[in-house]
């Protein structure tokens, strides 16, 4: 099964794939995770990306497009994956569907988790991350057991620079410019399945197991 995962920064898509990971027994694919893994391991990938990031712009298509396919190209994503932050623009998602096309796959579902603007910022201004192993909380909505320390794995939580709401203002533009065109892209596909993410998230998975089945 092949999942993408569509929605506004701080829709709540990395939260719902992670559930979705853990349910359907196929790995988490986040570009955000795989570049600020690269960042805090000073690689020349990651110094680049961050150059993009700290703006809330999107590193260039080329470059993420490489990282993608080469993650996908891995044995643990044969029976397939759910993919979070990937595509975020039509080039990128024209070159995965070439990519799969040419292996005689394709996505199955595309979900798209709808949040109006007006809820973003704060969703984004009360995320708080683990840079260490990848777990998200939120202030109000989920938070740590301790304040300020990851229940996973004890480390540090940190609000990303990204989540700044001067940042955020930027990414929310970037997305209606240039992703929200994928759902009309999906949609041309007949793989666009949307879901309301206001609501309480366990809700949002009850809706997306609906969609992708029991
Ligand atoms: P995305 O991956 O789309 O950027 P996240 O999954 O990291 O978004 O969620 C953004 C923030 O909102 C996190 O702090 C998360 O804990 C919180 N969150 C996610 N889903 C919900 C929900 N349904 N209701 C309230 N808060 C949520
Ligand atoms: P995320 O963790 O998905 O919110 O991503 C954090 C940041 O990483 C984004 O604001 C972009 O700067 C960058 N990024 C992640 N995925 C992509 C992508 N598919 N295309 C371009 N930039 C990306």
């Amino acid at each position: 099964m092949k999942i993408i995962m569509l929605g506004a920064p701080g829709a709540g898509k990395g939260t719902q794939a992670k559930m979705i990971a853990d349910k359907y027994s196929v790995p988490h694919v986040s570009t955000g995770d795989i570049f600020r893994a690269n960042i805090k391991n000073g690689t020349e990938l990651g110094m680049e990306a961050k150059k993009y990031m700290d703006q809330g712009l999107l590193v260039p298509d080329e470059l993420t497009v490489k990282i993608l396919l080469d993650r996908v190209a891995q044995d643990d994503c044969k029976n397939g994956y759910v993919l979070d932050g990937f595509p975020r623009t039509i080039p990128q998602a024209e070159v995965l569907d070439k990519a799969l096309s040419e292996l005689g796959e394709k996505i199955d579902f595309a979900i798209d988790v709808n949040v109006p603007d007006e809820n973003i910022i704060n969703r984004m201004s009360g995320r708080r991350a683990c840079l260490a192993c990848g777990a998200t909380y939120h202030i109000e909505h989920v938070p740590p057991t301790q304040e300020g320390i990851c229940d996973r794995c004890g480390k540090e939580l940190v609000l990303r620079d990204d989540d700044k709401p001067e940042t955020v203002k930027n990414r929310l533009e970037i997305y209606h410019e240039q992703t929200q065109p994928l759902i009309d892209f999906y949609t041309e596909k007949g793989v666009l399945k949307t879901v309301d993410g206001t609501v309480d998230m366990k809700e949002v998975f009850n809706a997306i197991v609906e969609i992708l089945g029991e």
